[in-house]
């Protein structure tokens, strides 16, 4: 219809970025085409993405993870048992003689069952992030990449568990299917009350949730419904539930000349 148009470029068009539509408008000082474009590489929102199917996950000391909605993870056997094949294999390490042909045996038999519990890690953490992104949208988790945690009981559990290589193959799967990873400030998780809110004291050892409100349930329980409850109001999610981010509008002054 116009045929070719000389235009004034405000912006110049980002880097992997499809024109999804133009639309032409006149202003007084002349004609602005308005372009929209996509990016490819943001995962559009789902069309089924529902702020509702929502979970917070706890990290604890006995189960792997505890959800909001009250389901368990436990840290597979084979998993303990490999960690276990390897402390007994790192012994014989240190008390064979520095140099020795035995030694070295030993040596890379470690090696090998190092590398045997990285791969049972990794697997455990796929089918779980999997599982997780299978029933909910959002998942909200607490910011442990904090300095408090560093000496205490739970840090090795977390540690332990590999965590944060959970969290991050979590995030990045959830990136992938359109979902949303939020984390949240862990304070006072554990101690306040999920359903009046007040602040429940209670030692690490002491398994249970219990208020005068009538709010009764396992310590991670709650711990998890209070982390989900949190990302409710964070922008990340606002963000998700109510944009069109991965639109961005361009305009560009098209010359009358
Ligand atoms: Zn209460």
């Amino acid at each position: 219809m116009f045929g070719k148009v000389k235009i004034i470029l405000h912006r110049p068009i980002p880097d992997g970025f499809k024109i999804k539509t133009a639309s032409i408008t006149r202003k007084a000082d002349g004609y602005y085409v308005t372009l929209s474009l996509a990016d490819e590489t943001v995962p559009e929102i789902k069309p089924d993405f529902n702020p509702e199917s929502i979970t917070g996950i706890d990290v604890g000391l006995k189960e792997f993870l505890t959800t909001a909605q009250n389901e368990t993870v436990a840290i597979p056997q084979h998993y303990c048992k490999a960690q276990k094949r390897l402390k007994v294999i790192q012994k014989r390490v240190s008390r064979r003689k520095k140099g020795s042909n035995r030694r070295l045996k030993a040596i890379k038999q470690l090696g090998l069952q190092h590398k045997k519990v990285a791969d049972k890690r990794r697997d455990f953490h796929f089918k779980i992030a999997n599982n997780l992104l299978k029933k909910y949208d959002v998942i909200a988790y607490e910011d442990l990449n904090i300095k408090g945690l560093a000496k205490t009981h739970l840090a090795k559990s977390v540690h332990d568990a590999g965590w944060s290589s959970f969290l991050s193959i979590l995030a990045t799967k959830a990136e992938k299917a359109g979902s949303l990873t939020i984390a949240v400030s862990a304070y006072n998780t554990s101690q306040n009350c999920s359903k009046c809110g007040v602040k429940v004291p209670k030692e690490l050892h002491e398994r249970w949730h219990s208020c005068t409100c009538g709010c009764s349930l396992d310590r991670d329980h709650n711990a998890a419904i209070n982390i989900m409850n949190k990302s409710v109001g964070h922008p990340d999610f606002k963000a998700k539930s109510l944009r069109s981010d991965s639109w961005i509008v361009l305009e560009a002054h098209a010359l009358t000349s």
